[in-house]
C-alpha cells in the first residue's frame, strides 16, 4: 500500500469531528459543525468543519483530518499519521 492510499484509508477511519471536538468547543450547524479556530485570535467562529474536511473561513487554515493533527502538533503529515494510526490501533 502506497503511503498515499493509507493516508486515504486513515481519514475514512477517524471522525474528523471527534478529532477536532477534542480541542476545539463545536456547534452543530447541520451540514457542518462551527467553532473557533484555533489557528487565529477567532471571535466569530469561522471554522466549519464537515464529515472529511475542515476549513477557516478566516485565516483560511484547512484540510483533512491528518492536516488537523499535523497542524495542532506542529509535525509533518506523515508524523501526524503515523500518531494517529498509533492511536486508532490503541483504542481498537
Ligand atoms: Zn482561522
Amino acid at each position: 500500500m502506497s503511503l498515499k492510499e493509507s493516508l486515504h484509508t486513515l481519514s475514512d477511519r477517524i471522525s474528523l469531528k471527534d478529532l477536532v471536538g477534542e480541542s476545539v468547543a463545536l456547534e452543530a450547524e447541520p451540514p457542518i459543525m462551527r467553532g473557533r479556530c484555533p489557528f487565529h485570535p477567532d471571535v466569530s467562529r469561522a471554522l466549519y468543519v464537515g464529515a472529511r474536511h475542515f476549513h477557516c473561513f478566516s485565516c483560511g487554515m484547512g484540510g483533512d483530518a491528518v492536516d488537523w493533527a499535523a497542524l495542532r502538533m506542529g509535525v509533518s503529515r506523515f508524523e501526524a499519521a503515523a500518531q494517529l494510526r498509533r492511536a486508532l490501533e490503541g483504542s481498537s
